[in-house]
């Protein structure tokens, strides 16, 4: 098993609602369990258009590999109606890996970890929320990047029921 991040972002819609019913979709798959999930965050775009994003990060473990997971991810955008008109373009929903497990690796169609992690607030926030102590072996602890992103807008959403950083809400035995 391996353990993953995803970090969830859009700026069409009720992206709140899409993202807790794409978390509810990942939840439904034998191949990964949701072992933690981040609040929501509204963030201002960052190289992007459109109006402001909600964001949030999600911890799983999986069977599945790197391209496995891709895949599912992109699923899951096509099923919520994701276009990509044009680069950075308005989103309802981008599912992004953040890291997969010690997996290192610069292919265009899977970079991991993914290379933005450290310059967006957005990601940093959410996932150091879930995972304080985050570490990549050539970055370092990610909370030190945190005054770098100080600039970005962004702030933590108040949660409906909130099971922040609550570790297994999504686990199978939990229900
Ligand atoms: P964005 O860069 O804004 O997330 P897209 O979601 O349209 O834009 O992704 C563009 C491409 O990035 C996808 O075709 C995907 O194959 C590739 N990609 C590279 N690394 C990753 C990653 N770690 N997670 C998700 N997609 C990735
Ligand atoms: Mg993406």
């Amino acid at each position: 098993m391996a353990r993953a991040f995803i970090g969830f972002g859009g700026n069409i819609g009720d992206t709140r609602q899409l993202i807790t019913d794409a978390i509810i979709c990942l939840a439904q798959r034998a191949e990964l369990h949701i072992l933690a999930k981040s609040c929501f965050y509204q963030s201002a775009p960052v190289e992007a258009t459109g109006g402001d994003y909600i964001n949030a990060v999600i911890e799983i473990e999986t069977e599945l590999s790197p391209y496995g997971l891709l895949h599912v991810c992109q699923a899951i955008e096509q099923e919520f109606g994701r276009e990509r008109p044009y680069a950075n373009a308005p989103r309802t929903l981008d599912l992004d890996i953040l890291s997969f497990e010690g997996v290192t690796q610069n292919e265009t169609e899977l970079m991991l970890p993914h290379p933005k992690i450290i310059e967006r607030s957005f990601v940093l926030l959410p996932l150091l929320e879930i995972a304080p102590d985050f570490f990549l072996p050539n970055l370092g602890e990610l909370k030190a990047y945190l005054p770098k992103v100080a600039h970005q807008r962004i702030e933590k959403l108040p949660c409906r029921n909130c099971n922040c950083g609550e570790k297994d809400v999504y686990s199978q035995t939990a229900h």
